[in-house]
C-alpha cells in the first residue's frame, strides 16, 4: 500500500529523542519520530520489531510494495529460523507451508555425506521460505509490534544538521508526493545499493572479496517425496548446485558456476542453466521427472564486503552494512540477528546523542567480531575453484563420522566456528590420511594443503588484528554535511 504521511504529525518533533536539524527545502509533509529505518525486509522488521516493543516510535519506509519478491534464494539454517523465533515471526513463517528440512546432503563426486544439525533454541532444522511470503510475515509482525511499516515509499537521501549529524531522511513516493522523516536515528537497512550508506559516505567497503561464483536459479517441480525433507548440495568440478525442497510444493535449485563460465550465461540463460544443471549428476538425478516451472533469475555482480555501518545519528543493517556470497546462505539470518541486536542496542540510549552513538559503535563492533570468521570461510567456498584435496578428505571422513558431520554442518548453524572443527590439526590428520593412501599425488596434494595452510593463518592473524579489545573504529564520511 502507498502512503503519503498525513500532515500534522510535526506535532510530534517535541518528543523526546526528537533531533530537530534546519529547516528543510522540501515541501511537504514532515514529522519526527524515534527511528526511520529504510528498508523493510529482514533487517528492517527486524530493527523495527525490536524498537517498538521497547516502547520507541519507529517509521520504516520500502519502496516496495508487500508482498513483493526479491533478487535472492532463501535457505535459512536453524539459526536463522530460531531468529524469526525471537523476533516473533516464527509461527507466521511456518503457516506459509514449507517442509522442516532436518537432513543436510553434501555430494562430491564419489563421496555422500548426510547429517542433522545441533538444535538451536530447540530448532533442528532448517526451512527454505519464498521471500515474498517470509518478507510479508516479518513486515506484518512489525507491524503488530507497533512499528509503522509505510511501503511504496522510496527514502531519497538522508539530512544532517549543521554538525553532519544524520536528522532524518526524505522521501517520495510513488504518486510524487514528498516529505521528510525527523529521528533521532537513521537505520539503512536497505540492502547492497543501499541509500544510506551512499548519503553517509560509507557506501565503499573497508573489506571486501569479490565472488569467484555467479547465481542462477529457478523454481522447479518436485516428484519425490523421499527427498522433501533434505538441504542438498553437489559439487562436481568447478560447479556447485543445491536443491532445496520449498514453499508451494517446490524446490529451490540454484546454480553457482564460476564467474569464469558467465559469457556463457550470456545469451540463453536458460539453456546455460539448465545445461549446467545436467552436468551435475547428482543434481540431475534428483530432478528426474521435475519440471522447471519458473524463469530463471540470476545475480552475477556479487561481492562480499563489510562497510563503516555507524557514525552521529545513523547505522547500517543488514546487507547495506555487510554482505556475504550467497554460497553459505548466512544473509538472512545475520540480517535478522544483526537488526534486532541494534534496535535492542539504540533503544534505550535515543534520548542522548553521545550515549546513542556509543551504543550503535558497539553494536557494529559486535557484528563484526561474530561474523568476520564467517565471512573469510565464505569466500573461500566462493572461490570457484574445484574442491581442494583437503576438502574432499574431509568429505571422506565424515561421511563415516556422524559427529564430524553434525560438526560441519554446525558450522552454517553459526553453533561452531570453521575454525574449530578444521583447524591445523584436523588438517595435518587428513593430510596423513591423503598421503598413505596408495596412488595420491604427494606434491601436488601437499602444495595445495600448504596452501590452506597459509590462508587459515592469515585469516587467523587478521582476526587477531582486528578483533583487538582495545581498538575501536569510528566510520567518517566522505563527504562533508549537507544540510538538514
Ligand atoms: C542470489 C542471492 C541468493 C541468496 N541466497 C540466500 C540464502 O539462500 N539464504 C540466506 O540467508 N541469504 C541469502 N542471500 C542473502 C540475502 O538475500 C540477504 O542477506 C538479505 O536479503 C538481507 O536482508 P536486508 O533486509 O538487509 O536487505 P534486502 O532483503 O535487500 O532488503 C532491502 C529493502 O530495502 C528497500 N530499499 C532499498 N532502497 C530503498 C530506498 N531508497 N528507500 C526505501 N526502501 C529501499 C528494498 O526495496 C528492499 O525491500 C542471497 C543473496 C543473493 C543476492
Amino acid at each position: 500500500m502507498a502512503t503519503t504521511i498525513p500532515p500534522g504529525r510535526a506535532a510530534d518533533a517535541a518528543r523526546p529523542g526528537a533531533s530537530v536539524g534546519r529547516a528543510t527545502a522540501t515541501t511537504g509533509p514532515s514529522e519526527t519520530v524515534d527511528v526511520v529505518v529504510v528498508g523493510a525486509r529482514c533487517a528492517g522488521s527486524a530493527t523495527a520489531i525490536a524498537l517498538a516493543r521497547a516502547g520507541r516510535r519507529v517509521v520504516a519506509l520500502d519502496v516496495a510494495r508487500f508482498p513483493a519478491d526479491t533478487l535472492s534464494t532463501h535457505l535459512l539454517w536453524p539459526a536463522g529460523l530460531a531468529e524469526l523465533r525471537a523476533l516473533g515471526a516464527l509461527d507466521r513463517v511456518r503457516a506459509l507451508g514449507a517442509p522442516p528440512l532436518p537432513v543436510a546432503y553434501a555430494g562430491a563426486g564419489d563421496v555422500a555425506v548426510r547429517g542433522g544439525y545441533t538444535p538451536v533454541d530447540g530448532i533442528d532444522h532448517g526451512m527454505c521460505v519464498r521471500r515474498t511470503g517470509l518478507d510479508a510475515a516479518l513486515v506484518e509482525t512489525a507491524r503488530d509490534a507497533g512499528a509503522e511499516v509505510r511501503d511504496g515509499v522510496r527514502a531519497t537521501d538522508v539530512m544532517r544538521d549543521d554538525d553532519g549529524r544524520a536528522v532524518g531522511v526524505r522521501w517520495r513516493d510513488r504518486d510524487g508526493g514528498e516529505g521528510t522523516v525527523r529521528a533521532a536515528l537513521v537505520v539503512g537497512a536497505d540492502g547492497r545499493r543501499s541509500t544510506v550508506a551512499r548519503s553517509v559516505g560509507a557506501d565503499v567497503p573497508y573489506r571486501d572479496a569479490p565472488s569467484g561464483r555467479a547465481c542462477f536459479y529457478a523454481y522447479w517441480s518436485d516428484p519425490h517425496p523421499e527427498w522433501r525433507h533434505v538441504a542438498a548440495q553437489w559439487r562436481e568440478g568447478r560447479e556447485l548446485g543445491t536443491a532445496f525442497p520449498c514453499d508451494g510444493d517446490r524446490t529451490l535449485v540454484l546454480v553457482q558456476p564460476p564467474m569464469t563460465r558467465r559469457d556463457a550465461f550470456r545469451g540463453d540463460v536458460a539453456a546455460a542453466y539448465e545445461a549446467t544443471v545436467a552436468s551435475i549428476p547428482g543434481l540431475a538425478e534428483r530432478l528426474t521427472g521435475a519440471e522447471r516451472i519458473t524463469p530463471v533469475r540470476s545475480a552475477t555482480d556479487i561481492a562480499s564486503y563489510f562497510r563503516h555501518s555507524s557514525g552521529p545519528g545513523w547505522a547500517l543493517a543488514g546487507d547495506a552494512g555487510h554482505f556475504k556470497d550467497p554460497v553459505t546462505a548466512q544473509g538472512i539470518r545475520d540480517a535478522l540477528r544483526y537488526g534486532r541486536l541494534l534496535g535492542e542496542a539504540a533503544a534505550p540510549a535515543l534520548d542522548d546523542p553521545a550515549a546513542l552513538d556509543a551504543a550503535v559503535a558497539r553494536w557494529e563492533r559486535g557484528r563484526e567480531r561474530d561474523c568476520l570468521e564467517v565471512f573469510q570461510w565464505t569466500n573461500g567456498l566462493a572461490r570457484g575453484r574445484a574442491m581442494s584435496p583437503l576438502e574432499v578428505e574431509l568429505y571422506r571422513a565424515a561421511e563415516r563420522d556422524a559427529t564430524l558431520a553434525r560438526a560441519m554442518l554446525d558450522v552454517f548453524s553459526r553453533s561452531r566456528t570453521p575454525s574449530s572443527v578444521v583447524g591445523p590439526g584436523r588438517a595435518l590428520r587428513l593430510l596423513a590420511r591423503m598421503v598413505a593412501r596408495p596412488g595420491t599425488p604427494r606434491r601436488p596434494v601437499l602444495a595445495s594443503v600448504a596452501d590452506e595452510l597459509a590462508t587459515a593463518a592469515r585469516d587467523a592473524r587478521e582476526r587477531r588484528r582486528v578483533l583487538r579489545p582495545t581498538r575501536t573504529r569510528r566510520a567518517r564520511p566522505r563527504t562533508p554535511a549537507g544540510p538538514a
